[in-house]
């Protein structure tokens, strides 16, 4: 999955959201979060992000990243 990390904080860019292909960002508290049951791995998003917040979970100690992102996901 792709993971949405602090760097989106108060971000205003909704480029991703427009070129994701399953729907599946969702609005955390004050940042955008993918939901990782959804996301398909993809990869459109990832260089659409202005603000290079978009991760995939492949990279070093994004587990709880991973983690926020699913309770945001869920969360509303
Ligand atoms: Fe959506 Fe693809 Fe990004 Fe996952 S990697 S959030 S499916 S655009």
């Amino acid at each position: 999955t792709y993971v949405v990390i602090d760097n989106c904080i108060a971000c205003k860019y909704t480029d991703c959201v427009e070129v994701c292909p399953v729907d599946c960002f969702y609005e955390g508290e004050n940042m955008l979060v993918i939901h990782p049951d959804e996301c398909i791995d993809c990869g459109v998003c990832e260089p659409e992000c202005p603000a290079d917040a978009i991760r995939p979970d492949t990279e070093p100690d994004m587990d709880q990243w991973v983690e926020f992102n699913r309770k945001y996901s869920e969360m509303w």
